[in-house]
């Protein structure tokens, strides 16, 4: 660093600081970037590489954005999960100079944007959390984690512990995560490692709980955190932690978020990632949202709404009296339709206000987010006066909605904000011009005088025409020469004689420019009014904003109230629209769904004008017909796959809360689903398309209990047939005995039908079809029984396999099906017995003669050892 010329010095001491960080280093109306930074940055934003200067004999890599084109570039960089730092000059040139003449320009980096941290509205999605989160592992149960994640676009603050962080990152959808340098080289933590990119590793000494936990009593202004919940020191840390990273990156003294609270893990319906990734709950295999449950069902009419769903769906839980409250709520605006179709109408015109009120916290809001809370304000009366309808006395479980009074309370900042802001508004403060006439006299005052500056401007144009008989002497203004009067060179004669006080500053190809005494004054006179009058505006704008912030907690709680009115009544409104039905969660174990279905076949099927076949789904204890464990066979193609989903699908909205698409529902509370479908290769991970459907069959056998709802499709598949077909079997026989839990599982092997026979809570069920004319009609409709042919080659052939090898096929299928009684025996004929024998738990007598090492034992500890199994027996 010794021979690099001061700005690089201090350039490189300021990378130094930010190493994992792109740095914007801001050098008058650009923002450069040099070295590695420079040469990646070219690279993802697709602009010229340049050099600029040498530093050790080598020339230095640069780039460069302007500095108002920044909010085109950001979004691209933080997309590819960069971090950006941004290095402003925090003082002027001059006052550099006052150091001496060489001194460089003070810089400062004034903020890190991260993928997590981001405010800016068109880096976010607007329907969708941006969560930044923070994972630390339990010093005492290695295997639990404690999370603490928070959204600082809307202010949510959460903490969870939880034994499958997989999951949990995949259901929350997080951002950015952060960790330690010791967590992150854990081998548990690999697959978040590796399945999410944006990761940022702090040094351990960031993870003290000591530290995070002043940190956080600090934030929030308390003495003791158990002020403020029922919070574990580790979870405190992990919310530390995240404070602690929020006000690195944003260079803030505070950070500003709602209070933290917790989701409490008993309470949750689990579901682990590869069920959550299988049913398609928030995007589809291929990563689609469109083809996802999440877009089916939301129907929310503002982005607040939109994210209070979007949490819900994060949060399945099976407290049944929450459910109910919820269930309760639907109902009420479903039984109140018009009044339902009354308050969307008026929410329908609610903005993004909550991120307007972080933006504002942030100190990086404008007039257009005063603006936003401006409307939001301004709608309030108006839901509030159709809620009055709501006879809240009566309905007790909606009393969150009576908020009439709660409204009142924002009358004097609605009426402040109505009467300082301009219609027109521009995007930052800085730009001016967005205060009523009328708010200030003192800005009124100098508003005046710039208003008749420029008339005076006007009658001195006039006077210099007149005066050089000039016609088209005009005014004109420019930020090099400030006011100056131009005339073209062919009518410049009267204004170069000097004794008509004309001041020369200027030739051009086609005009002359002057400057008069007169007009110099008045143009000191114009530019101190401007000046003062953007003071002013930045004074009343300042004044606002900590208006906002003063109501800020309550702006949030109005907020929360409005989107879980936007939530229920928008899912009520579809409820009732799709013929969805209130399930009844009950304590058992049985699951009773009529007409169920999947809502997002139906509704690709409805787009191309064909209607989805609803089916039933009755489990019972005790029912032979409807027995806990279903095995479904049936062709290819005849709608099992989505069979398990529909009801997967139903058990999972019921646990949120919602209606379900089916005409009847009844389901025993359920504490986690599975589900295993499907072939798909884990090869970044080194997994074959088999081993990963052995470690998710694996997870489902592990965990499962008599609560949880499993959907296995296609278990074995992967494999040889006599493999796959005895791995199945073996599977299905340990999950009748051993986990017990309703359990739907789909097979193309019609010799798992037999099993039946032998386990009392498994029942055969198939797909109808019906043959017509040589050809197959797949009816979509489950019904008790086995299948007896796949008709696989059918298919084959519809899809368009060479007639040549569909004969082919045929033959080769004949020839299998003759000696398949042969195949199939001395597998099944054991059926009974292996899984007799697999369950079988030894008597304490066989576990001790299993023990004993007959080649060491002496005759006398023999005689001994015969004694006490006597006495055992
Ligand atoms: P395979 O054994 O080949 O995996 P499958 O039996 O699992 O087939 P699905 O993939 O569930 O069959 O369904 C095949 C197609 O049938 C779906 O894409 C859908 O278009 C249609 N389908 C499935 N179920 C229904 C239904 N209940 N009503 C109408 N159409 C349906």
């Amino acid at each position: 660093m010794d021979n690099a010329t001061p700005a690089m010095k201090q350039y490189l001491q300021i990378k130094q600081d930010n190493k994992d960080s792109l740095v914007l280093y801001r050098m008058g109306d650009f923002y450069e970037l040099f070295f590695d930074d420079a040469i990646t940055t070219a690279k993802v934003l697709n602009i010229t590489l340049t050099k600029r200067g040498f530093h050790n004999d080598k020339p230095i890599p640069m780039c460069g954005i302007p500095f108002h084109a920044l909010d085109n570039y950001l979004p691209r960089l933080i997309k590819e999960g960069y971090k950006v730092a941004l290095c402003e000059q925090v003082e002027t040139p001059e006052m550099a100079k006052l150091r001496g003449n060489n001194a460089v320009v003070k810089r400062e980096v004034t903020k890190v944007i991260t993928p997590g941290t981001i405010l800016e509205d068109n880096l976010i999605k607007d329907s969708y959390n941006n969560f930044l989160c923070t994972v630390c592992q339990d010093d005492e149960n290695q295997n639990n984690f404690i999370v603490a994640y928070a959204d600082i676009s809307t202010g949510s603050f959460f903490v969870e512990q939880t034994q499958n962080i997989e999951s949990f990152l995949q259901r929350i959808s997080a951002s950015e995560i952060v960790i330690s340098e010791s967590l992150k080289n854990l081998e548990i933590v690999q697959p978040i490692v590796d399945n999410l990119k944006k990761i940022t590793v702090l040094p351990d000494f960031k993870f003290n709980k000591k530290n995070n936990m002043i940190v956080f009593q600090e934030n929030f202004g308390i003495y003791d955190f158990t002020s403020v919940g029922d919070f574990t020191l580790e979870e405190i840390n992990a919310a530390g932690v995240l404070i602690d990273y929020i006000k690195l990156t944003s260079k803030l003294e505070k950070v500003e978020l709602k209070n933290l609270s917790k989701n409490v893990s008993d309470k949750a319906l689990k579901i682990d990632f590869n069920t959550w990734k299988n049913l398609e709950i928030t995007q589809s295999l291929t990563g689609e949202k469109k083809a996802s449950l999440f877009y089916c069902v939301n129907t929310t009419k503002t982005n607040i709404g939109s994210r209070y769903l979007s949490q819900m769906f994060a949060n399945p839980i099976c407290d049944i009296d929450e459910l109910n409250l919820r269930f309760a709520k639907q109902q009420f605006f479903i039984d109140n339709y018009d009044l339902t179709l009354k308050i969307e109408k008026e929410l329908h015109q609610i903005p993004d206000f909550e991120r307007a009120i972080s933006r504002i916290l942030y100190n990086r809001g404008g007039p257009r987010d005063l603006d936003v809370i401006k409307n939001t304000l301004n709608i309030l009366p108006k839901i509030c006066l159709v809620l009055t309808e709501i006879d809240f006395e009566f309905n007790q479980f909606l009393s969150e909605y009576n908020m009439s009074d709660f409204c009142l309370s924002f009358n004097n900042l609605k009426d402040k904000l109505e009467s300082a802001l301009m219609d027109e508004l521009p995007l930052l403060a800085r730009d001016g011009g967005f205060i009523k006439t009328g708010y200030s006299s003192a800005l009124d005052e100098y508003k005046n005088v710039a208003i008749n500056a420029n008339q005076y401007l006007e009658n001195l144009q006039e006077k210099y025409k007149k005066e050089s008989g000039s016609i088209s002497l005009k005014i004109k203004n420019n930020n090099i020469l400030g006011y100056y009067i131009e005339v073209p060179s062919k009518q410049a004669d009267y204004l170069l004689d000097q004794k008509n006080g004309f001041i020369h500053r200027q030739t051009l190809i086609n005009g002359v420019r002057f400057t008069t005494n007169e007009l110099f004054e008045l143009q000191t006179k114009i530019e101190s009014a401007n000046s003062k009058i953007l003071g002013l505006e930045l004074e009343i704008f300042e004044d606002l904003i900590n208006d906002i912030k003063v109501h800020s907690k309550a702006l949030y709680e109005l907020c929360n109230k409005l989107a879980s009115l936007d939530v229920f009544t928008s899912l009520s409104v579809n409820a009732r629209q799709n013929n969805f039905c209130k399930p009844e969660i009950n304590e058992s174990n049985e699951l009773i769904i009529e007409n169920g279905r999947h809502l997002v076949v139906e509704h690709f099927l409805k787009k191309e004008l064909k209607d989805f076949i609803p089916n039933d789904c009755v489990m019972k204890d005790m029912d032979k017909i409807n027995s806990r464990i279903w095995l479904l066979t049936g062709p290819n193609m005849a709608g099992k796959s989505t069979y398990l989903r529909a009801n997967a699908l139903i058990v999972f909205m019921a646990h949120v809360g919602l209606f379900v698409p089916a005409s009847h529902a009844v389901i025993g509370i359920v504490d986690k689903i599975f589900s295993r479908i499907g072939a798909s290769d884990n090869l970044s991970k080194g997994q074959s398309t088999f081993m990963n459907e052995m470690i998710e069959t694996a997870a489902i056998l592990n965990q499962a209990t008599p609560k949880s709802f499993v959907i296995l499709d296609e278990i074995g598949r992967g494999t040889s047939t006599y493999d796959g077909l005895a791995i199945a079997s073996a599977v299905l026989q340990y999950i009748h005995n051993v986990n017990n839990c309703r359990t739907l599982f789909a097979t193309h092997y019609h010799e798992l039908t037999s099993l039946t026979n032998s386990l009392a809570n498994l029942s055969n069920h198939t797909m109808e079809i019906k043959e017509y004319n040589h050809e197959v009609i797949f009816m979509h409709k489950i019904k008790e029984g086995r299948a007896d042919k796949s008709y696989g080659i059918w298919v084959a052939k519809l899809a368009g396999i060479p007639s040549i090898v569909i004969n082919n096929a045929k033959a080769i299928c004949e020839k299998l099906e003759k000696n398949k009684d042969e195949a199939d025996l001395p597998l099944f004929n054991n059926i009974e017995e292996n899984s007799k024998e697999e369950i079988r738990i030894p008597s304490e007598v066989e576990e001790k003669l299993q023990s004993i090492d007959l080649d060491t034992l002496t005759p006398m500890a023999a005689m001994q050892f015969l004694y006490e199994l006597k006495k055992k027996i």
